[in-house]
């Protein structure tokens, strides 16, 4: 084992020379899960209503019912399918709130780290490629990985066994030497279920939501806590 998990399942490091491969989430991970929790918990929501003479808090209660149906699918992250149900130009707007999209804490550094190293680095995201794209072009994000694939090029999100037998067609890795870092559980259970030894979660997804006590897999607050080990950068 790599990562050895204390009861409280903070993380001990990582003994990075023991991996091959790292896969990393976008949305949650390294960039603030607060920029997707506003857009689609309110800007979204606002707009809607706003062409049909609704409050925000009205908008809400009326869409939660058509988000919680779609959560865990592609359809959640896929802004074909929210553009035509909700009748709105999702990439215009979400471009004018462009300037929300950030780095979380100390993930731009990790990044250079793991640049520095021996290791795959590769990126894999449920998010939609316009919005990927949308975030490339805000961050330099493509800099720092070999690879970035959005799940939507697999027609099935992290959550499914096929996102992982075509993850590993296209990019072979060996799952013993593969750490995998990712703020959604059930993305890591399924990450699990298919064999990736190595599993790592967040404590703080959303910087404006307090962090969570309790994860079911190991989980760091900052990417400092696994920092040792990789290369130095300047
Ligand atoms: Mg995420």
């Amino acid at each position: 084992m790599a990562l050895t998990v204390a009861s409280c399942q903070s993380v001990k490091g990582v003994d990075w020379s023991q991996l091959g491969t790292i896969l990393l989430d976008m949305d949650g991970t390294l960039l603030d899960l607060e920029f997707d929790n506003h857009f689609w918990g309110t800007v979204i929501p606002g707009e809607w209503g706003r062409q049909r003479g609704l409050d925000v808090a009205t908008s809400q209660q009326t869409l939660a019912p058509l988000f919680a149906e779609q959560q865990g699918r592609l359809n959640w992250y896929c802004l074909d399918f929210w553009g035509k149900t909700l009748d709105l130009d999702i990439p215009h707007i979400k471009s004018a709130y462009a300037h929300g999209i950030r780095w979380r804490p100390q993930a731009e550094r990790f990044m250079q780290h793991l640049r520095a190293s021996h290791l795959d680095v590769v990126m894999i995201t449920n998010a939609h490629p316009l919005t990927l794209q949308m975030k490339a072009e805000r961050l330099p994000l493509a800099r720092w990985f070999d690879v970035m694939i959005s799940s939507h090029h697999y027609d099935t999100p992290k959550e499914t066994p096929a996102f992982w037998n075509r993850l590993m067609a296209e990019r072979p890795f060996d799952p013993g030497r593969t750490l995998f870092i990712d703020d959604s559980e059930y993305v890591l259970d399924a990450a699990e279920t298919y064999g990736i030894a190595h599993l790592i979660t967040l404590r703080q997804p959303d910087s404006t939501v307090p962090p969570r006590q309790t994860t079911r897999y190991p989980a760091i607050h900052h990417f400092d806590e696994i920092i040792d080990g990789l290369p130095a950068v300047d």
